[in-house]
């Protein structure tokens, strides 16, 4: 499936990627799966300088839906460990407009 339209709507990029879009016309509910690539690097939220990542931990976000249909979000949420701040949570690109729902399995 044609996925590379859904990272321009969610206004994500690399390392990030849609690895897995799920639709339920029953639930009303669309799944996207996003991923990053392997040996990523992201700003730490603290100094903004590029860490390679510690580790991650599944996470579930709900975004804003296509048209009627509840939407969330599957992602590895990273750690990146930082010679200056410490270990810190990374900010990943669709938080400033969801909810963080709950932690994944
Ligand atoms: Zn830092």
């Amino acid at each position: 499936m044609a996925v590379s339209f859904l990272e321009d709507a969610l206004e994500i990029s690399s390392p990030w990627f849609v690895k897995d879009c799920r639709f339920d016309k029953d639930l009303g509910r669309i799944d996207l799966f996003l991923d990053f690539h392997e040996g990523a690097f992201f700003e730490c939220p603290e100094c903004g300088r590029e860490r390679k990542v510690l580790d991650s931990e599944m996470r579930e976000w709900r975004v804003p839906g296509f048209f009627q249909y509840k939407t969330l979000i599957h992602a590895p949420l990273p750690r990146v460990e930082c010679e200056v701040c410490g270990i810190r949570t990374v900010t990943v690109p669709w938080s400033g407009k969801s909810d963080v729902l709950e932690r994944g399995v």
